[in-house]
């Protein structure tokens, strides 16, 4: 695939655009697809014949960096899901600008989730309704699913809330993590591993990847982490 997967220059694993788009270089040399939750949610593929890597990208900081992150998916040919906040204190998801990249993401054939973090004691389902509604209104299209921002705080939804409130899935579902290694950069920490291992190694992959720490210098990151937990 060209110069960049010469011995000579290998990006070391960590927090760079360089080595994210390396990984996703040596994922499809060795034949991984990569699809989407709606996808996977509506015509699950098991242990297909070839590995597949479902991206889950966690907007919870800035649209800046999630367009940043899917021009290179969209260089290599990659397709992944955003998940979007209604709530952030960060960006505002309806503003003029963040429409269009959102619009721009939909119409090159990334999916768009909702990133919920509902607000208990107010009609959660109606919530869930309205905000569907609401992000789908921004995208132009259909919202099939949600993942939840900061599950520990944030609670778990029943799944019959979500089905209820018209969504098809929710990302922490076990039908996505069944015949799959999860692997997250939640908090700017790899955990269990970065999934540079678990591509290496032909397995199936859920990976959660947080746009933003590709782009972040250790001590923006700390800063960062502690706006979002103050939020
Ligand atoms: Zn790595
Ligand atoms: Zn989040």
């Amino acid at each position: 695939m060209g110069g960049s997967d010469e011995p000579g220059a290998d990006v070391p694993c960590g927090f760079s655009a360089a080595h994210y788009e390396q990984n996703l270089r040596r994922a499809l040399d060795k034949g991984y697809r990569f699809p989407t939750f709606a996808e996977l949610a509506d015509q699950p593929d098991g242990a297909g014949v070839k590995p597949s890597c479902l991206l889950r990208h966690d907007v919870d900081v800035s649209l800046k960096w999630a367009r940043r992150l899917a021009t290179i998916e969209v260089k290599l040919g990659v397709r992944s899901t955003f998940f979007i906040r209604l709530r952030a204190n960060g960006y505002n998801a309806l503003a003029r600008s963040s429409m269009a990249v959102l619009w721009e993401l939909a119409t090159r054939g990334f999916e768009i989730g909702l990133h919920a973090e509902p607000q208990e004691g107010t009609g959660l389902r109606q919530q869930l309704v309205a905000e569907r509604e609401i992000l789908q209104m921004a995208v132009g299209r259909e919202i099939a699913g949600l993942a939840i921002h900061r599950p520990k705080l944030n609670g778990e939804l029943a799944d019959d809330l979500w089905r209820r409130a018209g969504f098809r899935y929710e990302a922490g579902e076990q039908r996505f993590n069944s015949g799959r290694n999860f692997a997250s950069d939640s908090n700017y920490l790899w955990k269990p591993e970065c999934f540079c291992r678990l591509l290496e190694r032909g397995e199936n992959v859920y990976a959660c990847v947080h746009p933003v720490w590709y782009w972040s210098k250790p001590e923006s990151a700390g800063k960062i982490l502690s706006k979002l937990r103050a939020e």
